[in-house]
């Protein structure tokens, strides 16, 4: 059997695919494993509540139930919950929106591939054009939804120490070189892995260099504004049609409903519902019904800031904790500012073993997390000792459980300096 290019590429390694086979296996075995490695939101009570009696509502209605199993939508995705996110975003932030500037997508890792694929690559007119990441590191997930070769680049941070073990990485800009080669700009706010906030300063600069080269600003808000909300900082959420936002009902805890929204000018949402009907006929329509009474009373903002957000946020400050304590002073150890999503981002200076073979001790010890290299997509620069001194911890499960995984992970770093 002879297989293409696009097979090879899409059955290679990829970092996504060897992570999560990796995770999946480790958690598959027969030792027990403390989670600290995936994106996986937790199960909180109060939104899988609400949402059982959405559904059980759903269900008692036929011609309701009948919609939310029986109904393909139009490729731009499920017009009733379209129309009432208009409504909503409009009414919270004024942003003149109408329904022809969002779209559905299975998932907002789905609308990545096809938004990559829709901005970078061969031009009409015969010029290569790539993805620019504006801050390595950079959500790993983007890595391989490139289509063409060499799709992405990133530019290294400025570093800015805020105190004895706690920093925070700043866009740097005059390393941030643009030119004709670049078809965008794309962040992730809050950011996976590091748990960082780009300012509005930084948004706003970024949104200037996007109108001077005429290019979109491609905003990941997984984790931010409206919805889960997990930003745990003062920031404004902005859009004009410069920007693309791109959000998801999975980290609010409906990851399996597979619901990603994006919000962009016509002329974008018109080619990428063209994609996605090529690929998926029509968009799951079950996370968008389940959700679009909250969505219409605009009762997903108040679940999100009064609910979610403190859930998390009480999670990240019960963690920090555990870790300072751990960690203590008898090894080099710094973490970034844990300004939003879920995870801790720690950075070992001078680290005498790479972070994958930290990983691996970690995995022998029965504690899944993920090694930092994986998250500097399109990053030319190997030698920056920084991209292998690097861990991603996530705190969203039950906190005795990452308590136990944060106190272990300190002795294996202690281990491996005391070693060297
Ligand atoms: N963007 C970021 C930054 C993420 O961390 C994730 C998932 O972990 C996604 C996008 C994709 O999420 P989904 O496809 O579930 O919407």
């Amino acid at each position: 059997m002879k297989l293409t290019e696009f097979a090879t590429q899409f059955s290679a390694q990829a970092g996504i695919n060897s992570l999560m086979e990796d995770l999946g296996k480790a958690m598959a075995g027969d030792q027990p494993m403390i989670m600290m490695g995936g994106g996986n939101p937790g199960h909180f009570a109060p939104v899988q509540e609400r949402l059982r009696a959405e559904l059980q509502g759903i269900t008692e209605q036929p011609e309701a139930f009948a919609r939310l199993i029986g109904q393909y939508d139009a490729p731009q995705g499920e017009a009733r919950f379209i129309e009432a996110l208009v409504d909503l975003l409009n009414r919270t932030y004024q942003w003149d929106l109408t329904p022809a500037h969002i779209a559905l997508t299975n998932g907002s890792q789905a609308a990545f591939f096809m938004l990559f694929n829709l901005l970078a690559g061969k031009t009409l007119e015969g010029q290569q054009r790539q993805i620019l990441f504006p801050l390595a590191p950079e959500y790993l997930g983007y890595a391989d939804a490139g289509l063409a070769p060499n799709l992405f680049r990133s530019v290294r941070p400025q570093i800015e120490q805020l105190d004895a073990h706690t920093f925070k990485y700043r866009v740097d800009f005059d390393r941030l070189q643009l030119d004709e080669s670049v078809g965008a700009l794309c962040v992730s706010r809050p950011t996976n892995p590091t748990g960082n906030v780009l300012t509005d300063d930084e948004i706003h600069q970024l949104h200037a260099l996007a109108k001077t080269w005429d290019i979109p600003l491609i905003i990941d808000g997984a984790y931010g504004s409206p919805f889960p909300e997990l930003i745990y900082t003062q920031v404004e959420p902005f859009w004009d049609e410069q920007i693309i936002l791109c959000l998801s009902l999975s980290k609010l805890g409906l990851p399996a409903a597979r619901t990603g929204i994006v919000i962009a000018r016509p002329e974008l949402i018109r080619a990428l519902s063209g994609a996605n009907a090529i690929l998926n006929l029509a968009t799951g329509s079950f996370g968008p019904q389940l959700i679009e009474g909250l969505v219409r009373s605009g009762e997903i903002l108040t679940l999100s800031r009064e609910q979610v957000k403190p859930w998390y946020e009480a999670k990240m400050h019960q963690a920090v904790a555990v870790l300072k304590d751990a960690m203590g002073e008898d090894c080099p150890w710094m973490l970034h500012q844990p300004e939003g999503a879920m995870f801790l981002w720690l950075w070992f200076p001078g680290l005498p073993i790479t972070s994958q073979e930290l990983y691996l001790r970690l995995k022998a010890r029965g504690v899944l997390v993920v090694s930092g290299h994986y998250f500097f997509p399109g990053l030319p620069d190997e030698s920056w000792p920084h991209r292998h001194e690097c861990l991603r911890v996530t705190y969203s499960q039950e906190p005795e459980q990452v308590a136990q995984g944060l106190r272990i992970l300190a002795e294996e770093v202690k281990k491996a300096y005391a070693q060297a």
